[in-house]
């Protein structure tokens, strides 16, 4: 049915490049994917991206099918405005007892990273209105980030190629205002530290509250460690946590998206949220959006975790949440999310990535950096890794945009057995070509070395047809 499928010359999805159908999944097991296009398989790749940096287990986990059997048996769908489930319920306090103490109180499940963007932005909105403060509308968000393709989630995102769809999303200097990115790479001055470089953003941030009156300024949203918009950049040391005060000083949300870097993925041994790496628990965002390797790619789930400051003004207001989908805090999904972290949490796995993906990164290092090639920068946390492609190392000039770099590579990888994401550069060159790596948590000494392998091959083979 498949091989059908894929030879067939007509698509009928409506997403990605709709004229053909492309390359199509056949199977998978562990962190292998067999992969099917124009007609032929493509079996036991390395699959180093999982999807979109969703496989924490790995595909075809005999116990996942186990535990989606059980609750396929044992899960009654529910309306959670009007009837809550039992699975929602143990799926939060799975989350909040394995965070770390008195950052959460509260959990608001949903069905993509999207989707728990909107409910925040949504829980923002209210937590104001709960507090007799209905002025306080304004969200700031970074230049260079990605927060979701619904027209929310796009609203606060920002790359040039969004620019085409104003006006159709939130004024960009009225309501959803954008504040530099930190991306060390390229726009730390030689002459500042980290700290200094950290120093700067904040200190424009916080120019930014005050010429928008802070009495309007909602929340502050970063990405822990951005994803898709710019390759896994780790925070400047200090950044979070002056961010932090910044929000602490002026009454602002502290809002972490961790679709992409939570759940897990950067965290280190049983921590769930990357910021566990930057920030001290009474430092916790207030609200915190999660997806991806919640459900492992079994199940469509996500998340919005809120801190004790917003619950309580729930609590002392109107008690309810506005709003609720039809799919909300889903019990088969809850159920089998639930199952899965448990799974990675007994073995360890949050540990395991985290030590994987940094040998991943040590060995991208050696092996890239000290020769001549197009790799600029490996770059990550933990499980998810790298690394930005650029014309000239010293430089840091970008490929143009019309060259495909992101793209080339990926079929590179792609013909050399391993599977990644690419992303292109910048049109203004504000950012190089990226290739990402998000592996299954569960991959081993010997996949962090065929990864690494097969990627400097690539690296090789591009670097020789660009020059
Ligand atoms: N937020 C971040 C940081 C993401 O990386 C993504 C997706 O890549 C999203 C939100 C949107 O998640 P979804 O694709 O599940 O809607």
């Amino acid at each position: 049915m498949t091989a059908a499928a894929a030879s067939d010359s007509k698509s009928y999805i409506f997403q990605g490049i709709i004229d053909k159908p492309g390359a199509q999944v056949v199977g998978g097991k562990g962190v292998l994917i067999d992969i099917e296009r124009d007609g032929k398989v493509y079996p036991n790749m390395i699959d180093a991206i999982g999807g979109a940096a969703v496989a924490s287990l790995g595909w075809d986990d005999e116990e996942v099918q186990d535990i989606i059997a059980k609750a396929a048996t044992e899960t009654t769908y529910s309306y959670p405005t009007l009837i809550a489930n039992k699975e929602a319920e143990r799926l939060a306090q799975f989350y909040i007892e394995n965070s770390p103490k008195g950052a959460f109180s509260a959990a608001l499940w949903c069905t993509s990273g999207s989707e728990s963007n909107e409910n925040a932005l949504r829980i923002v909105r209210q937590y104001y209105l709960e507090r007799g403060l209905p002025n306080k509308v304004k969200i700031i968000s970074r230049e260079s980030s990605y927060h979701g393709f619904t027209l929310g989630a796009q609203a606060i995102s920002w790359n040039p190629r969004i620019d085409k769809f104003e006006p159709y999303l939130f004024g960009r200097n009225t309501i959803c205002l954008k504040m530099p990115c930190a991306y060390t790479y390229r726009f730390k001055n030689k002459s500042e530290t980290e700290e200094q470089y950290s120093q700067r953003l904040v200190d424009q941030v916080e120019k930014m509250v005050l010429d928008n009156d802070p009495d309007t300024v909602a929340a502050i949203i970063v990405e822990t460690l951005p994803g898709s918009s710019l390759g896994t950049t780790p925070p400047p040391k200090g950044y979070l946590k002056m961010l932090r005060a910044l929000c602490n000083k002026y009454d602002i949300i502290f809002y972490l998206d961790e679709v992409m870097c939570g759940t897990g993925r950067c965290g280190g041994d049983g921590k769930l949220n990357c910021w566990e790496n930057f920030l001290d628990p009474d430092e916790a965002p207030d609200i915190q959006t999660v997806g991806k390797t919640l459900g492992s790619g079994y199940v469509t789930i996500a998340g919005v975790l809120v801190g004790p400051k917003i619950k309580d003004a729930f609590m002392n207001g109107s008690k309810a949440i506005f709003g609720g989908h039809t799919y909300s805090c889903h019990a088969f999904n809850c159920a089998v999310a639930l199952g899965i972290q448990e799974k990675i949490k007994r073995e360890n796995y949050t540990g395991n990535v985290f030590e994987k993906g940094t040998l991943i990164n040590k060995l991208l290092t050696d092996k890239l950096l000290s020769e001549d090639n197009i790799a600029g920068d490996v770059r990550g946390v933990g499980g998810f890794q790298s690394v930005e492609f650029v014309k000239d190392r010293v430089t840091k000039e970008a490929f143009d945009t019309s060259l495909n770099v992101g793209a080339r590579f990926k079929e590179k990888c792609f013909l050399n057995g391993l599977v990644v994401m690419g992303m292109p550069s910048n049109p203004d060159g504000s950012c190089g070509d990226r290739a990402l790596l998000a592996p299954s948590f569960v991959l081993t000494e010997d996949d962090a070395e065929a990864i690494v392998e097969k990627f400097v091959k690539s690296v090789n083979e591009l670097t020789d047809e660009l020059r």
